[in-house]
């Protein structure tokens, strides 16, 4: 993809990219309602997160996975973990739905994560389940590949 924004907007160009990957990205997919929760790839290198038991077998770039039913990390890179720590010992966090969002932004910040950082936010739920939604989330590290 070519972009050219032109001599004049260079800059506005550059700045707007640095705080595009200052940020972790982040994908958004909702199930259909009543669908089981689907089996997550790592987008990076396409191995499966969890296996069918539910046990973790991750990759490399795996960084954390955050199931909603669960309200707890089920994994976490000891990085990551070190983050969430700081996190908590910054905020007076409690799990409720409008602060889960705001935890998660602490966490980021604090372990300076940037564009190599993807998180996945998978709601599932529906009919089975009452029409309880539930959000699990996934994160996985472009990055951790390098070392
Ligand atoms: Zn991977």
């Amino acid at each position: 993809m070519i972009c050219d924004f032109g001599p004049e907007s260079d800059k506005d160009g550059e700045k707007m990219y640095e705080d595009e990957m200052s940020k972790p990205q982040f994908a958004y997919l909702q199930q259909p309602s009543g669908m089981d929760p689907p089996s997550v790839f790592c987008p990076f290198c396409g191995t499966r997160a969890m296996n069918n038991g539910g046990e973790v077998e991750g990759c490399i770039h795996l960084t954390f996975i955050y199931p909603g039913s669960k309200e707890k990390f089920i994994f976490g890179t000891d990085d990551f973990m070190r983050m969430v720590e700081k996190a908590e010992e910054k905020s007076d966090f409690e799990f409720d739905d409008e602060e889960e969002d705001e935890f998660f932004e602490k966490i980021f910040e604090a372990g300076g994560y940037g564009s190599e950082l993807l998180v996945l936010y998978i709601t599932h739920g529906g009919k089975a389940t009452d029409q309880i939604l539930i959000e699990d989330k996934y994160g996985f590290d472009i990055s951790r590949s390098k070392k």
